[in-house]
């Protein structure tokens, strides 16, 4: 069947959208170019299901890429927005008591947050943490890890060539060289890399920013020694270490990556489940640095919609209930099933995949393994993985549309639609062995 045939309001949809908006989308990924097909319009989401203006339901595991771990219009959420709403009002642009209770809940879940600044997105976030630490140590160069997103400004939009310890190239035409050339680029898992780095360039480095478990080139955990290698080399050189946690904070452990490797950093990032669904981001990190913000200090960062009203209850609904016993415990059990489940089926098949995972965040590569790195990672099978993708969709299971992307399993999910997946993916696998 074709997209049109079984999608024809959706496929309507994105030919007015192409004409309307670059790619017919507001961020890239959405546009499912790279498993060639055009995207589901949804129409509405409750629990762990997603449904589409064509009338298909879908198992989802994009939770929209990470802040609904709740799943769905969950009722804590729903009543949170709706009091706000009906008896605050939607912005002002001045202090709220729920900034204050928003910032104790994370001071008091990541320990190494000693003062923290809401923003409105994960690249504000990053951006903001990255002017910090440059103000902070007065130098200038970044190290990032190819493969790492840290959201689109310009000195993270940089990859590496040819797994080098090279200064940045450009991948986006707009970035500036002079821009480029202060981001280095290390391979993901490889301290000697970083300690090359810092031997030649050590004095100047300001941060080394990193996705304490990558989740931007499909989920790729840390090896053991791999960020307590990045502690030490940072405070031996005077640099700042930069968590980016916007996709693991609160979704790996209620602490975070930080907590579940007991790794503290200097500065940590925000976003995703911290505004359970609603636009939001934070960076925050050891008090005598964040004291160096405006208006305590003279780095300056700002924004209107910061603190927004609606999106801190929602992240506060979201935290309460992520807070209650037992809540990590069941997205460990729920994604250990589904992993048991796909690896089975991948291995009846005879497809070879490698199945990272880091609590309830996931990838199946199509790859035989071990995946540690952007190089790995990129070796993998992607037109498997398109055609696993494609298989999986028609039987009402929404992957996002990339193999470079982590899956996230929310606590909506039941058991039933775990066993639903697998039995979808044990008919997708036998379609590419
Ligand atoms: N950092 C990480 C680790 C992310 O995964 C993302 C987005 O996916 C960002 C930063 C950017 O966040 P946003 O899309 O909210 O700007």
């Amino acid at each position: 069947m074709t997209d049109s045939e079984a999608w024809p309001r959706s496929a309507a949809a994105f030919a007015e959208a192409v004409k309307l908006m670059p790619g017919g989308v507001n961020s890239p990924v959405r546009a499912f170019k790279s498993v060639g097909l055009t995207p589901p319009f949804i129409q509405r989401g409750e629990g762990a299901y997603l449904y589409d203006i064509d009338g298909h339901k879908y198992i989802d595991y994009v939770s929209s890429w990470g802040p609904l771990i709740l799943g769905h219009r969950h009722p804590e959420v729903v009543d949170a927005l709706e009091k706000t709403l009906r008896e605050m009002g939607t912005s002002f642009g001045a202090p709220t008591e729920l900034e204050n209770e928003l910032a104790r809940e994370i001071t008091t879940a990541m320990p190494a947050v000693e003062m923290v600044r809401l923003v409105n997105s994960g690249t504000e976030a990053t951006m903001s943490a990255l002017r910090l630490a440059r103000g902070y140590t007065g130098r200038e160069k970044v190290v990032k890890f190819a493969g790492c997103y840290h959201g689109h400004a310009d000195y993270f939009l940089i990859q590496a060539g040819s797994g080098a310890l090279t200064f940045g190239i450009p991948n986006s035409p707009g970035v500036p060289a002079t821009v480029a050339a202060n981001t280095i680029v290390a391979p993901y898992n490889d301290l000697a890399a970083v300690e090359d780095i810092f031997q030649k360039a050590g004095e100047e480095i300001a941060a080394v920013i990193v996705e304490p478990v990558a989740g931007n080139m499909g989920c790729v955990p840390p090896l053991t020694g791999f960020l307590a290698g990045l502690r030490t080399i940072t405070k031996e050189y005077g640099s700042l270490l930069i968590f980016d946690e916007v996709m693991t904070g609160f979704r790996v452990a209620f602490g975070g990556a930080q907590a579940l490797y007991g790794i503290r950093p200097d500065l940590t990032c925000l976003g995703k489940i911290i505004g359970g669904g609603l636009p939001v981001g934070a960076y925050g990190g050891r008090r005598e640095i964040m004291e160096r913000v405006a208006p305590s200090g003279p780095i300056y960062q700002a924004g209107t919609l910061s603190g927004n009203p609606l999106a801190v209850s929602a992240g506060l609904a979201t935290l309460k209930v992520l807070k209650k016993p037992g809540t990590y415990e069941r997205l460990e059990s729920l994604s250990a099933r589904l992993e048991k489940g796909l690896k089975e089926a991948a291995a009846e098949a005879g497809v070879p995949v490698t199945f990272n995972r880091v609590g309830a965040m996931f990838t199946t590569f199509f790859n035989p393994g071990p995946v540690t790195d952007y190089a790995t990672a990129t070796a993998s099978d992607t037109r498997a993985f398109a055609a696993f993708f494609r298989a999986m969709l028609r039987q009402g299971i929404y992957l996002a549309p990339s193999q470079f992307e982590a899956a996230f399993m929310s606590l909506a999910h039941r058991e039933d639609d775990i066993d639903c997946t697998i039995a979808a993916a044990r008919e997708a696998f036998k379609g590419i062995a």
